[in-house]
């Protein structure tokens, strides 16, 4: 990789403000002072500084976002703000996606990476990776529901679902419940709660896998993984 990039992408300034760096003599390769933006570096080997300090290499990033209502789970939208469009520019470098989608008008936890054989691994339908949500919905919700998700639901396009494990924190005309499903087909907890004649008005992941989402983390915030959780992962 070029020095210059290596330096940006690890989080040092802007390729410019790489390049003025360079030219005061504050990167050295090996101990070596270079001043040639276009050099290469071999970034697993060899030891970049910046002013005497060692930089330290990283390939990936792993970022867990409280993600709000209203921004788009993509890396770029023509209308919408996105969840990268919400990143700071340090982790913008390392070209992060997410981690499969939530709705525009759903919030909770998201993965955020670029690492693409986790995003495969958590994403593919064969390893069923559960995930829970928690919802409010308009209509009474009952065991009979849960009996139906339990078993399988067909969905409005003819998909029978895998069974999802619906829990009912609160029955009444506006329930609470937590819906855990291994599958993440279009839109899915709404048509399965269509499927039942009952409608999602709040939605939020709330787990994926073993990940939890972090609470203290506000609506837009996110924080990285710590070494355990990526190690769960
Ligand atoms: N199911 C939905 O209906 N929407 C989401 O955002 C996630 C799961």
């Amino acid at each position: 990789m070029r020095l210059d990039k290596f330096v940006s992408n690890m989080g040092f300034g802007s390729r410019k403000e790489v390049k003025g760096l360079l030219k005061k003599g504050a990167i050295a390769v090996n101990g070596k002072p270079v001043k040639d933006s276009s050099f290469h570096v071999d970034e697993k080997n060899d030891e970049v500084t910046l002013f005497g300090e060692k930089i330290v290499y990283r390939e990936f990033i792993y970022l867990m976002m409280h993600k709000p209502q209203g921004v788009i789970s993509a890396t770029e939208d023509n209308r919408d703000r996105t969840v990268i469009d919400l990143l700071e520019d340090e982790y913008r470098h390392f070209e992060p996606f997410p981690v499969g989608r939530l709705d525009k008008d759903t919030e909770g936890l998201l993965l955020i990476t670029n690492d693409g054989k986790l995003t495969h691994e958590l994403l593919s339908p064969k390893k069923e990776v559960p995930k829970m949500y928690f919802a409010h919905i308009e209509g009474v919700v009952t065991e009979d529901d849960s009996k139906r998700f339990a078993q399988g639901v067909t969905l409005d396009d003819g998909y029978f679902t895998k069974p999802g494990q619906l829990r009912i924190l609160k029955s009444d005309e506006i329930s609470e419940i937590e819906l855990t499903i291994t599958e993440g087909k279009f839109h899915q907890v709404k048509r399965m709660f269509e499927a039942v004649g009952k409608k999602v008005i709040y939605l939020k992941r709330m787990s994926m896998g073993p990940l939890k989402l972090d609470e203290s983390l506000q609506l837009g915030e996110y924080r990285e993984l710590t070494e355990e959780e990526i190690a769960m992962l």
